[in-house]
C-alpha cells in the first residue's frame, strides 16, 4: 500500500457479471482481469462461489480464480454466501473472501433464505475453518454489512442494528466488516455518520472498505465521504456495469474508469494507468455488445494535459 493512498478494488467480474444475463467465456474473463491488473489494479474481485443453477455466469470461479493467482502481485479476492461456498473459496486458494451480510433480516430470509442469527453461525463456522489454515496461506476472510443504507423490502434500517451486526461479525471471527449499499440509497451525510459510528464500535482498523452503488448518481459523492472518514479499500465496476440498476441511464456499480480519474485528479495515489484502464473497455464492450458501458471520462477523455501533470 505504500505506493497507493488508496485502494480501486474492481469488482465488475463478480457484481458487475453476476447481475446480467449474458455468460462471459472463461477465457474473456481471464483476458480481463489480466489487462486490468496490468493497468495497476492490486485487487480483484474475480467472482463468487455460488451453486451454477443459482448463477450460471460464475460456474468457472474456481477456474478463474486459478487463472488469476498467475497473475503477479494480484490480490484474487472472491465471495461466498455460506459455509459451503467458503470451503470451495479456500480450495481455490483465493487471497480474500467475503460474505454478505443483509442488515435488514427480511432481505437475509428473501435473499439467502436466512435469518441473522443462521448467518451468525455460518459466518462463525467459516471463520473457525480460516483459523485452521497456518498464518502464511490464511485468506483475509471478512463481511460486508449490505442494505447498510436502507432496503428495498424494508425502506429505513436502523443504524444500531448496523452498529451492533459489526460486532458480532467481528466476534463471530471475520478480519473486518465493510459497509455496502446495495440498494444505491446512501447520501454523503449519511455514509459519514454510519462510517463513524461503526468505527467507534470495531475500531478503525477492523472498517477500511466501502461498497457502493451509484444508483441515484451519488457513488462518487458517497465514495468521497468514505475516504474523508479514513476508509482506504472502494470498490467499483469497469463501465459501471451490475449492481442491479433500476433507473435507466444510471449504472448500478460505481464506475471505475471515473473514480480513478476523480482520485488522481484529486493527488490521491491509486497505482493506476488510467490510459491502459480505459483500454480494458474493449474488451469487455467487445464481449458484451449489449451490455451498456457507463462513464463520464471514456465519453468526455481526460482534461488537456493531464496525464503530463502526473
Ligand atoms: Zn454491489
Amino acid at each position: 500500500m505504500s505506493d497507493r493512498d488508496i485502494l480501486v478494488s474492481e469488482v465488475g467480474p463478480r457484481d458487475g457479471l453476476q447481475s446480467i444475463d449474458a455468460i462471459l467465456p472463461t477465457e474473456v474473463k481471464n483476458r480481463w482481469i489480466r489487462a486490468q491488473a496490468e493497468a495497476g489494479f492490486a485487487e480483484i474481485e474475480v467472482g463468487s462461489f455460488v451453486p451454477p443453477k443459482v448463477l450460471p455466469q460464475m460456474a468457472d470461479t474456481a477456474e478463474v480464480v486459478a487463472a488469476a493467482l498467475e497473475v503477479p502481485g494480484l490480490n484474487v479476492a472472491v465471495l461466498v454466501p455460506n459455509l459451503r461456498g467458503a470451503e470451495n473459496a479456500i480450495a481455490s486458494g483465493a487471497h480474500k473472501i467475503s460474505i454478505p451480510f443483509s442488515v435488514s433480516e427480511t432481505h437475509s430470509l428473501k435473499n439467502v433464505r436466512r435469518s441473522h442469527a443462521q448467518m451468525f453461525d455460518e459466518v462463525r463456522a467459516i471463520a473457525a475453518r480460516v483459523a485452521e489454515i497456518d498464518a502464511g496461506n490464511r485468506p483475509h476472510f471478512e463481511a460486508g454489512l449490505s442494505t447498510a443504507f436502507g432496503c428495498t423490502i424494508e425502506g429505513p434500517v436502523s443504524e444500531d442494528l448496523v452498529v451492533r451486526s459489526a460486532e458480532t461479525l467481528m466476534e463471530c471471527g471475520v478480519a473486518e466488516v465493510g459497509l455496502s449499499d446495495t440498494t444505491g440509497y446512501a447520501n454523503p451525510e449519511q455514509v459519514k455518520r454510519l462510517l463513524r459510528k461503526v468505527q467507534a464500535a470495531v475500531g478503525k482498523e477492523h472498517i477500511t472498505g466501502v461498497h457502493l452503488h451509484n444508483t441515484r448518481g451519488l457513488g462518487l459523492a458517497n465514495a468521497l465521504a468514505a475516504i474523508e472518514e479514513g476508509i482506504t479499500t472502494v470498490d467499483s465496476s469497469l463501465g459501471g456495469i451490475g449492481g442491479c440498476p433500476f433507473a435507466p441511464g444510471a449504472s448500478g456499480n460505481i464506475v471505475t474508469e471515473d473514480l480513478v480519474f476523480m482520485l488522481e485528479a484529486m493527488g490521491l495515489r491509486t497505482g493506476i494507468d488510467i490510459d491502459k484502464l480505459l483500454a480494458v473497455r474493449t474488451i469487455l464492450s467487445e464481449a458484451l455488445p449489449d451490455e451498456p458501458l457507463y462513464g463520464f471520462v471514456p465519453d468526455a477523455g481526460l482534461p488537456m494535459g493531464f496525464q503530463e501533470t502526473r
